[in-house]
């Protein structure tokens, strides 16, 4: 009898195991990797049916990545743009950055289109406010007004690959560089015949390359900007990139007031439109991370009316005010849900 039992397991498991068996070899395998770049953790998963290749593939991504890093940074002293900030009003052929060109039009035009709430010139008031040391502090109203004064993307020349700044000002494509980056890797996984992959660029900017391995879409969550962890929403992507910028990803307190790291160009002081934050949900990821930078700084009003104003940027949004309200825009019908816990929370949809 006990043989008899023993038989019929060893059979069970050898069937299971040929099942399992089976169904390993028709899915895709999972490729992941992770590194710091852009002062942030980025992860990149990829699935695929030749685990060696992708490999390789995610390896050259990362070092594609650290490439554009030494480019775009504005904190490190060797890249091409500090080269372009040290430059003291002279122009400056990028000769040498060529890569710096591409990146440096788009945001260029991003802040045109954008009517400047986005500006790249806002670096010196970055600084000023101690953003990018951590050394944090309040300037004075006279120092804002000045620092404000010095902020305007129309004073930056840049044809063909030459580059003039005016003495003083000094670029940051913080703003936009990992959208950038996302549009860059994507470019490159697409390229490599890549299906399926999600590039998570840290702080929120998502590209998703295809669908996921089934055909099911990327399902992301877009942080509460009131809660320390937790999503509110979940949006469904495939072949699209996603953006947030919010008030709660760098800020510091003093004397009981919150100040974060988006300025409004305005006044080079926090960005007090009345947002928690804004997710912008675009096929460009570079059009993600400015334009939810900028629709920040607009805040509901005016950001839903650019929204109504720019169809051809083909984005969507999602605004979270500070009292807790949610907005979303009319095309993420279908694509947009709250997220469990949320389920009660009200919607406005935006035409
Ligand atoms: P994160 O990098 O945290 O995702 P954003 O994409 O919104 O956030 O970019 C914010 C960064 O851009 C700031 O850290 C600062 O360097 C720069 N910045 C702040 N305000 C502006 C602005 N109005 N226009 C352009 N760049 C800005
Ligand atoms: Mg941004």
């Amino acid at each position: 009898m006990k043989k008899r039992i023993f038989a019929a397991l060893l059979a069970l498991i050898v069937c299971l195991s040929t099942v399992t068996g089976c169904q390993k070899k028709l899915e895709p395998v999972k490729v992941e990797s992770t590194t710091f770049a852009m002062d942030t953790i980025m992860s990149f998963t990829a699935y695929s049916w030749d685990e060696r290749e992708t490999r390789h593939l995610l390896d050259r991504l990362t070092d594609d990545l650290n490439a554009l890093d030494k480019l775009l940074s504005v904190t490190r002293e060797d890249s091409g743009l500090s080269r372009v900030n040290q430059s003291n009003g002279r122009p400056v052929k990028l000769e040498e950055y060529p890569g710096l060109v591409t990146p440096l039009y788009l945001a260029l035009h991003l802040c045109e289109v954008t009517g400047g709430a986005l500006d790249i010139t806002a670096y010196p008031a970055v600084k000023a406010w101690g953003f990018t040391t951590g050394e944090h502090r309040v300037p004075e109203t006279d120092e804002l007004a000045e620092l404000a004064k010095q902020i305007d993307y129309t004073a930056v020349s840049l044809e063909g690959d030459v580059v003039t700044l005016p003495a003083g000002m000094e670029i940051d494509l913080g703003a936009v560089a990992k959208g950038f980056a996302g549009d860059w890797l994507a470019e490159q996984a697409r390229g490599a015949g890549v299906a399926s992959a999600l590039l998570d660029l840290g702080q929120s900017t998502i590209v998703a390359v295809g669908t996921k391995p089934g055909g099911s879409p990327w399902r992301i969550g877009i942080r509460d900007p009131a809660a320390e962890a937790g999503y509110f929403a979940v949006v469904e992507l495939a072949d699209m990139a996603m953006g947030t910028s919010g008030g709660y990803q760098r800020y510091f307190e003093q004397d009981g007031v919150t100040y974060w790291h988006i300025l409004d160009p305005d006044t080079a002081a926090p960005a007090r439109s009345g947002l928690a934050s804004v997710t912008v949900v675009a096929p460009s990821a570079m059009d993600c991370d400015g334009l939810s930078t900028a629709l920040f700084v607009m805040g509901l009003e005016e950001g839903a009316q650019f929204w109504r104003d720019h169809p051809e940027l083909k984005f969507e949004a999602i605004f979270v005010t500070e009292d807790g309200k949610i907005y979303r825009t009319a095309g993420l019908e279908g694509s947009f849900s709250l997220a469990e816990g949320y389920e009660d929370r009200e919607v406005t949809v935006l035409e």
